[in-house]
């Protein structure tokens, strides 16, 4: 996706080799139009799919979920949460995931009202690097006896290994801008 590329040489810093900083459109502050052309590109890419919910992790994933959700007749977004507390139900799936960039493991958490064996699932995120939090929305997928079918990125670090293994898995995954190398600090596409 040209626009997206764009933006990212345009904004994106480095921070070392492995982490790509995009705060000022995608993590932090956020483009609501850069959004909505990534939620219709989303739709074009799984258009011969059926989606009947949109999965994502909070924070960043939320709003490109939403963006997405319109393109695909106003599916319902559910967000896995992170932290524990009072409002959460109950009745809950977890799965645990270990986060790349804190370099620590947390849990995941999705109530069971809102996922339902039978139903088509469709997983967004902002980043796959290793691939443990698709991983983690895969696992609580598969415990509420939905399908998943498939995993649309805003953008790959395709010098690590999440792609790879989604795809072993048979994952199909579609990402708007592969990331070959950060090296020297700079980005350079797939
Ligand atoms: P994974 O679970 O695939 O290893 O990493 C994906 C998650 O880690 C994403 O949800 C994202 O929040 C975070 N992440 C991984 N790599 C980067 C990166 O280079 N930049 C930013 N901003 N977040 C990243």
């Amino acid at each position: 996706m040209e626009l997206l590329k764009n933006k990212i040489l345009t904004d994106g810093t480095v921070n070392n080799e492995e982490v790509l900083k995009v705060d000022s459109f995608l993590n932090h502050q956020i483009e609501a139009a850069l959004l909505n052309e990534i939620g219709k590109e989303f739709k074009r890419r799984f258009a011969d799919v059926k989606v009947d919910r949109i999965l994502t992790v909070e924070a960043s994933g939320i709003a490109i979920a939403v963006m997405a959700a319109q393109y695909f007749g106003n599916v319902p977004v559910v967000f896995a949460k992170k932290q524990e507390s009072r409002n959460l139900d109950a009745d809950i799936y977890r799965s645990k995931v270990y986060s790349f960039t804190k370099d620590k493991e947390y849990e995941i958490m999705v109530s069971k009202r809102y996922i339902s064996e039978g139903e088509n699932v469709l997983i967004v995120d902002d980043f796959l690097a290793k691939g443990g939090a698709v991983l983690g929305m895969t696992d609580i997928i598969n415990q509420a006896g939905a399908n998943l079918v498939g995993v649309g990125i805003v953008i790959e670090k395709s010098y690590q290994d999440g792609s790879q293994i989604l795809q072993e898995k048979g994952i199909r995954v579609e990402s708007l801008a592969c990331i070959k190398s950060l090296k020297d600090k700079t980005i350079r596409f797939k």
